[in-house]
């Protein structure tokens, strides 16, 4: 059986994007693969958090996860920071990663440009410490989002490094991992082209938002006057909200106002209602699981814990073997 691993920083709520791009892919393979999903804990230290908020952070995608529909019987769910033999791989690769490779990935040079006073080690070995997040359970495939592309062809050339130094074909190396094979990248409600809390937060819809926030955000959303010529070429905005559409609504509703909008008869007031209500059937499942969850640490705790020994045990002999191979053993 393939082994599928992945991981969403705890950086706030999950919203729509996390959704399409990382957690409904999460769901497909917990079915048919043996898969770990963490919460990359270690890897939002990058900026410096605050504990309290880092610790609430956590739980809260641990909710999201769960309220998601990712299954604890079925999947490893655990938390990055109870596996310590992932920071030791991370040591261990460390010695095969160069400067000048960690310093020409994009993620590096866009997060230097966006926090110049705190260009830490942390954030030039990040691409070291997925890899290591990935290799620890020896993975075939990782889903992720089109931004994590490179670290994922980083973690392919350590592994291949690695195997090459020590000869050895020990690490497979992983592939990308996208759901119907297509990337998909939910835009925001601001006008954006990426739904992104990092970039802005009006962007987003949370799982964790009320039908009463979500009909707020949808009907707030950037639009314009409407097209002026039968059809036009559609401006961002109105791009976005056509995606969204094509993402929560029926494909007979969105043909409805795809004709709409061909023959200039479109009303985006009509059209962001129907798409508050097709968010809103969409999230509210889910919205209704995490008020749920919210209430019961008990069971989080348990889900922690299980996820933390489950994932030990791949964990500890990939540890095992790779320093047996490298030669580190006890005299
Ligand atoms: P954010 O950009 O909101 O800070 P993250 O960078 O933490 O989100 O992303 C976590 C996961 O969700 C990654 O796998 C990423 O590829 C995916 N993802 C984030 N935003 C989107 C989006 N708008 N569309 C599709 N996938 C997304």
């Amino acid at each position: 059986m393939e082994t599928v691993v992945s991981g969403i920083r705890p950086t706030g709520y999950l919203h729509l994007g996390n959704y399409f791009g990382a957690l409904r892919n999460f769901i497909k393979m917990q079915e048919e693969a043996n898969c770990f999903f963490f919460i990359a804990d270690y890897h939002s230290l990058t900026t410096h958090p605050k504990g309290s908020e880092l610790n609430t952070y956590i739980k809260n995608v641990l909710i999201d996860y769960l309220a998601a529909g990712l299954n604890p019987e079925k999947a490893t769910l655990y938390v990055q920071s109870d596996l310590p033999e992932t920071t030791e791989l991370y040591l261990l690769l460390n010695m095969l990663a160069y400067l000048g490779e960690l310093e020409r990935c994009v993620s590096f040079k866009d997060k230097a440009r966006k926090q110049p006073d705190n260009i830490n080690a942390g954030l030039l070995t990040y691409p070291v410490l997925q890899a290591a997040d990935v290799l620890i359970h020896k993975a075939d495939k990782v889903p992720v989002g089109k931004d994590q592309q490179q670290h994922l062809e980083m973690a392919r050339d350590f592994a291949q490094r690695f195997n090459h130094i020590y000869e050895t074909d020990y690490f497979t190396l992983p592939v990308a991992y996208n759901f119907g094979n297509e990337l998909v990248k939910i835009p925001g409600l601001d006008g954006s082209t990426k739904m992104s809390k990092s970039e802005n937060e009006s962007s987003c819809v949370y799982l964790s938002d009320s039908p009463e926030v979500i009909r707020k955000k949808v009907m707030k959303a950037v639009s314009d006057s409407g097209p002026t010529e039968p059809n036009q070429k559609k401006p961002q905005a109105i791009e976005n909200l056509f995606q969204l559409m094509k993402a929560v609504s029926t494909p007979q509703t969105l043909q409805f106002f795809e004709a709409q909008y061909s023959n200039c008869q479109i009303r985006y007031g009509d059209m962001k209602k129907q798409l508050a209500d097709d968010v809103i059937i969409f999230v509210s499942p889910i919205y209704e699981r995490i008020l749920e969850l919210r209430g019961d640490n008990d069971y989080l705790r348990k889900v922690a814990r299980q996820g933390a020994e489950k994932a030990h045990e791949s964990a500890a002999k990939t540890v095992r073997e790779v320093r047996e191979i490298i030669g580190v053993r006890s005299l």
